[in-house]
């Protein structure tokens, strides 16, 4: 059993508490509990990454 966040930072705790991560959405909200054995957390941990697809750096 462990615990994670569904923020940006993507968190991942071996306690029950709250993100703490600064930069992250979810600062402060309780981390979700989670039982998975594979690392995908039944998909709660989305990827928020799609903004990384526009760097695309040979134009010009
Ligand atoms: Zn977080
Ligand atoms: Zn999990």
């Amino acid at each position: 059993m462990h615990y994670i966040c569904t923020g940006e930072d993507k968190g991942v705790s071996e306690t029950p508490g709250v993100c703490q991560g600064e930069n992250c959405s979810k600062k402060g909200q309780p981390l979700l509990p989670c039982d998975c054995t594979d690392n995908n957390h039944y998909g709660r941990q989305a990827t928020v990454e799609e903004e990384k697809n526009n760097i695309s750096g040979t134009e010009s």
